[in-house]
């Protein structure tokens, strides 16, 4: 698509450099633990607390959860500043697309980090079956602060499609067809998880089980965690279950999903748990402890142009 006039200015920001972000604190072994725990990464390199993992490269110069509100001394500027321009030209929506962490060495706790950003590129206009809108390239390089000059010690690549969403969209005048029917994502269906939608298929709720143990686990995975045998079948369970924690989604409301949209995770009879979409009851309803039943609905998935229907296991409290 040819560029919108207004996006000249915009796209003459290409190439700039935005100044240091710092981070509140220094790498330290508190966060660092924190985050391990969280991530489920049991590494005892990291337990003795002399070296942080890797991937925790942006996690020290996060700003937390009021967004831009930088450590002093960094740039008044927002690194951003492309995103909200576009967003202001009627692009609401944004969604990461991809991005590419690079680290050069391990980081040691007390290291005092601070990056800065790169507008890399912004595309042309492009409709996918999200929307209508822009890809956005930034790049941060990160360094640590040294008294003999500062330090590169990774780079992070990030992505995102700033966009109009389809649903949104308005028809052209004079034609009463409206934007393509947002399905469910599909589902991807490896050699691990084929037996789970066979079973859905044939509506049964089927749960991994270690051969060499007998734990269950869900999801599926191609080891057990308990004894780490590669050896597994599966079993057909009941279906019978009760709720044993949910959420109740409001926003973002994103297509085709109803809202607010209870979703419960779900502790099995057999004693393993399942993350579904709850039916057949008020949001306001749910409560932890709520008796609750299986069934299997058949969905659209896929390109808005295709007809795959999927079986999707979801749950229905039980009546009396
Ligand atoms: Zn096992």
């Amino acid at each position: 698509m040819t560029d919108p006039e207004w996006m000249a200015a915009i796209r003459a920001l290409v190439g700039k450099d935005y100044g240091r972000v710092y981070g509140w604190d220094p790498v330290n072994v508190p966060m660092a633990r924190q985050w391990a725990e969280i991530m489920g990464v049991d590494n005892p390199r990291y337990a003795e607390g002399k070296l942080v993992p890797p991937a925790m490269l942006q996690v020290w110069c996060m700003e937390g959860p009021t967004i831009n509100h930088y450590p002093p001394g960094s740039t008044t500027e927002n690194p951003y500043e492309a995103l909200k321009l576009i967003e202001a030209h009627g692009y609401p929506s944004v969604v990461a697309v991809n991005s590419e962490l690079e680290f050069d060495r391990y980081l040691a706790p007390g290291e005092k980090l601070y990056y800065t950003t790169r507008l890399d590129a912004i595309s042309e206009e492009k409709s996918t079956a999200l929307g209508t809108g822009f890809f956005i390239t930034l790049s941060m390089t990160f360094f640590s602060q040294h008294a003999a000059g500062d330090e590169e010690v990774g780079r992070l690549l990030f992505r995102v499609f700033k966009f109009k969403p389809a649903h949104a969209a308005k028809p052209a005048m004079g034609t009463p067809v409206g934007p393509p029917k947002i399905k469910r994502p599909a589902p991807g269906i490896s050699d691990d998880t084929r037996f789970f939608w066979d079973g859905a298929h044939a509506g049964k709720l089927m749960i991994q089980r270690c051969k060499a143990c007998g734990t269950l686990r869900h999801p599926p995975g191609p080891c057990c965690p308990e004894c780490y045998s590669f050896e597994w079948d599966a079993l057909e369970a009941s279906g019978r279950g009760t709720v044993y924690s949910f959420v109740v989604m409001h926003y973002p409301e994103v297509p085709p999903f109803d809202y607010p949209n209870p979703i419960g995770l779900i502790e099995l009879e057999e004693g393993t748990r399942l993350v579904a979409q709850l039916v057949g009851v008020k949001p306001a309803d749910v409560h932890i402890g709520m008796p609750v039943q299986v069934e299997f609905n058949q969905v659209d998935v896929g390109a808005p142009d295709g007809n795959d229907t999927i079986a999707l296991p979801q749950f229905r409290p039980v009546v009396g």
